[in-house]
């Protein structure tokens, strides 16, 4: 599989995956022309998708997809029940939904795609496993805490995306309101370094080769913070992971898996 991300955090997300023919995009969270502009210097075609999969409704994964679906009609929108009439609600786009069970498994193309719930606080929140039989990408970001459905899919994955929010004391000693940080660090908020950490300690995911490090606070959390908390964990585990960081502002490079 081969996999960009276009950006990740609290700007914008969106992301897309491809095997053999079949190319998914996961999220819109960027307006319409930045995300042309990045699908553009990737060489990524936006009317090409078998499908565009939504996580959940924050505006920063789903706020370009009016201009988008305007665009590029053709291109089916996928989520779950609760958050497709959430970001219909939100965006005004009511047509070209095709609507899935939390956790039910489905082919588009090449891709058996599965969605687990993810707890945040959103109207249904999910991650997705898409998997093509010889890999399987893990997106996993916008969790408070993870559950077994988060456990499961990151034990299948080659290549994992997983959020490592935030520093616990960059939060606490940020200038944001106390609401919200308890928000952030709750359990229907975001996964901090630790957390990520902990989570990957514990699955010790077999296959896992790729882990991507993603929706980095640019003010509760640094790329070189996130990055140590996860390098001694693979240490641990002893075997070649490669690990980077993905960024707000510039596209990931090409990784294949
Ligand atoms: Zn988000
Ligand atoms: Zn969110």
């Amino acid at each position: 599989m081969k996999l960009r991300v276009f950006g990740s955090g609290s700007q914008g997300n969106a992301l897309a995956v491809r095997s053999g023919e079949t190319l998914l995009f996961v999220d819109c969270g960027f307006s319409c022309r930045e995300l042309n502009r990045r699908m553009a210097a990737c060489g990524v075609a936006p009317d090409a998708a078998a499908g565009l999969f939504f996580t959940h409704d924050h505006s920063d994964h789903c706020q370009g997809l009016a201009t988008f679906h305007k665009r590029y009609p053709q291109v089916p929108l996928y989520a779950n029940g609760n958050t497709a009439d959430a970001i219909s609600v939100l965006t005004g786009v009511d047509d070209g939904w095709r609507v899935f069970e939390t956790a039910e498994t489905f082919p588009v193309g090449n891709i058996a795609v599965t969605s687990f719930s993810s707890p945040h606080d959103a109207a249904d929140p999910v991650g997705y496993l898409f998997d093509d039989g010889e890999s399987a990408l893990f997106v996993g970001t916008d969790m408070g805490a993870p559950t077994f459905g988060v456990r499961d899919a990151l034990a299948r994955a080659t290549c994992a995306i997983l959020e490592a929010n935030h520093d616990p004391v960059l939060l606490q000693t940020s200038d944001r309101p106390v609401s919200l940080k308890q928000r952030i660090a709750g359990r229907c908020g975001h996964l901090s370094n630790g957390d990520a950490a902990d989570l990957v300690r514990e699955v010790n995911p077999p296959r896992l080769k790729t882990l991507l490090l993603a929706h980095i606070s640019r003010h509760c959390n640094a790329p070189y913070l996130a990055l140590e908390a996860m390098r001694a964990v693979v240490a641990e585990l002893g075997r070649p992971i490669t690990l980077d960081v993905l960024d707000q502002d510039t596209p990931s490079p090409l990784y294949e898996f």
